[in-house]
């Protein structure tokens, strides 16, 4: 287990764990497949890896859940997605990743699909989040040797998602995915420690007890981060868009220090743990975390 020293003298223990997706080329999945032993290598507490997000075929996903399993010592941690399934089909799923001996899941409604929205029926009738957690429950129950084991991780939104009206709305459903089985949060990706710091502040006054992981992502060009953005719904940074226009759009040591910056907030305001978006790469989440002295050295060359 890692220490990190904080501010004041205290010594607390801090963890992390990596998020990927699976590769959409054989040169892409070569790549990953020696990304991901230098992750496994750091020992991270689970690699989760990402279910039909931006298109990406679901049984690349399970393939590279499997290859996790076998062929790395770290702990898959499968999302998976209701969005334009049946109940059976994720039924299917959810028994199928069992069936590979993954019992760690990130509940997810899903994005839509490509070339559909929010307004799509598709979409409107898919099970939630909520109902997925609970198909979930269900599963385990239907496999007494595992009844007691696995996460069951959900989304959290520190600048609220888009379909909640209120913060408060977006809190009542986080709550109502741990009252049905939920057992860890993680977050989407976000740019200043107060987002989170003040939603796990509000989220533990509305009822909350699971961990909240703080999702944070370094980004290495100007694209990225402009991805990152819409994807937290909220403006880039003016200072890291600036200096990374400033090295001609592409600088990977700026979005470690910003992200090295931002972890040490987070850690020091008593976030348990840090998830870090890989993107398929090692070199910029190991080299945060070496920097936040999480790290022993990485024993793969
Ligand atoms: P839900 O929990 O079902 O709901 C989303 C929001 O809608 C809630 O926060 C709430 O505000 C509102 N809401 C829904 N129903 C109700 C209700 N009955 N009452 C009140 N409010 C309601 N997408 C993928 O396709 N693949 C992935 O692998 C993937 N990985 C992700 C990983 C993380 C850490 C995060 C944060 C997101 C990920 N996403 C992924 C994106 C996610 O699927 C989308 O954000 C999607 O729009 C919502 O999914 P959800 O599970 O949060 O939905």
């Amino acid at each position: 287990m890692n220490s990190l020293l904080l501010p004041g003298g205290g010594a607390t223990r801090a963890r992390f764990s990596f998020e990927v997706f699976p590769a959409r080329s054989g040169a892409a999945a070569l790549a990953l497949g020696h990304a991901v032993q230098h992750l496994s290598a750091a020992d991270p507490d689970f690699i989760s890896v990402t279910y039909g997000a931006n298109g990406s075929n679901r049984g690349a996903s399970l393939d590279l859940v499997k290859y996790l399993r076998d062929h790395t010592d770290a702990l898959p941690l499968a999302h998976l997605t209701t969005v334009s399934e049946t109940r059976e089909a994720v039924r299917e799923a959810i028994h199928a990743i069992m069936d590979a001996g993954v019992h760690d899941f990130l509940a997810l409604r899903g994005d839509p699909p490509r070339g559909t929205d929010e307004s799509d029926a598709g979409v409107i009738g898919s099970l939630s989040s909520l109902e997925l957690v609970q198909l979930i429950s269900e599963a385990r129950a239907e496999r007494p040797a595992f009844t007691s084991v696995g996460r069951t991780a959900v989304a959290a939104y520190p600048n609220g998602h888009p379909l909640s009206r209120s913060r408060s709305e977006d809190l009542d459903w986080l709550v109502a995915k741990q009252e049905a089985g939920a057992n860890l949060a993680i977050t989407q990706l976000f740019f200043h420690a107060d987002d989170y710091l003040s939603f796990v502040d509000d989220a533990g006054k509305a009822g909350l007890t699971i961990p909240v992981l703080p999702g944070l992502m370094p980004v290495a060009t100007s694209a990225q981060l402009r991805k990152v953005a819409s994807l937290a719904g909220q403006a880039a940074p003016a200072d890291l868009a600036r200096e990374l226009e400033a090295e001609g759009g592409y600088a990977p040591e700026l979005g470690v220090e910003h992200t090295v910056a931002l972890a040490s907030e987070l850690l020091a305001g008593g976030a348990p743990s840090v998830h870090l978006y890989t993107f398929n790469r090692h070199e910029q989440v190991l080299a945060v975390l070496r920097e936040l002295n999480l790290l022993t050295p990485d024993p793969v060359r």
